[in-house]
């Protein structure tokens, strides 16, 4: 079992799992955070229509899950960063 590197409490894996149900690719494995310190919004990406994941320190909800951003990043070679209307070219 591993601790939240935000809150130092057990990890619940199960509880977690559920959690991150919504997102595409991500699982328990690649978080080390809790799952009431994760933040999910349900429905949010404008790619794919999944859950985003929302990163501890941003306050917006990123507008890109992060499987979808990661195609982008294979597809255009540059990072989109959370939210599509960052892109300025
Ligand atoms: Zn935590
Ligand atoms: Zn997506």
């Amino acid at each position: 079992m591993k601790p939240c590197h935000s809150c130092r409490s057990v990890i619940d894996e199960y509880f977690l799992d559920k959690q991150l149900e919504t997102l595409r690719d991500l699982t328990v494995d690649d978080f080390n955070i809790c799952a009431d310190c994760v933040t999910i919004v349900d429905d949010a990406c404008v790619e794919c229509g999944g859950g985003v994941y929302v990163p501890q320190n941003e306050s917006d909800v990123p507008d890109y899950c992060p499987a979808c951003r990661s195609d982008l990043i294979a597809r255009t070679g540059q990072d989109p960063g959370w939210n599509c209307d960052t892109i300025s070219t």
